[in-house]
């Protein structure tokens, strides 16, 4: 089969379940080098107008810039839009994603602009499971659908 070119990956977001679109590439390929060697050229001659061995260290430079670019492009594009649910952030540090996920949820009620939109499908747990839960101390509910 031929490999895959799309940008994008689709999928779910984990917590309330939205169609999501994240970035499939999560450093730079070969193209990317390809790229930072053909820009530091240019640089290279724009700079020095003739070849210097000085190149080496733009090109560093280049790649180093276009592997950050892509690691935080794809980071920010799994953080789920609709509820702010990290799984990067959930898979160290559970607590920190649930208390971002709230934070997210709170702005969304306050902002007028999701009056009208289609409600999250967020987890719905039942009140006396959520009673017992709470109980227990495992967790803290970060939402709650009766
Ligand atoms: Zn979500």
């Amino acid at each position: 089969m031929f490999p895959n070119f799309r940008q994008h990956h689709n999928c779910y977001c984990a917590f309330c379940k939205s169609p999501r679109r994240i970035y499939r590439k999560r450093s730079i390929s070969l193209m990317n080098v390809l790229g930072s060697a053909l820009a530091s050229v240019v640089m290279m001659f724009a700079i020095w107008q003739q070849f210097d061995p000085r190149v080496m260290i733009v090109f560093v430079v280049c790649l180093a810039f276009s592997e950050v670019f892509v690691k935080i492009r794809w980071r920010l594009s799994v953080v789920c839009r609709a509820c702010g649910f990290d799984p990067v952030l959930y898979t160290k540090d559970p607590q920190a994603a649930a208390d971002k996920v709230r934070f997210q949820l709170d702005v969304r009620k306050q902002d007028p602009k999701y009056l009208l939109a289609k409600p999250l499908n967020l987890p719905a747990i039942p009140a006396e499971k959520a009673k017992a839960l709470q109980e227990k101390g495992k967790g803290r509910l970060v939402s709650r659908s009766i």
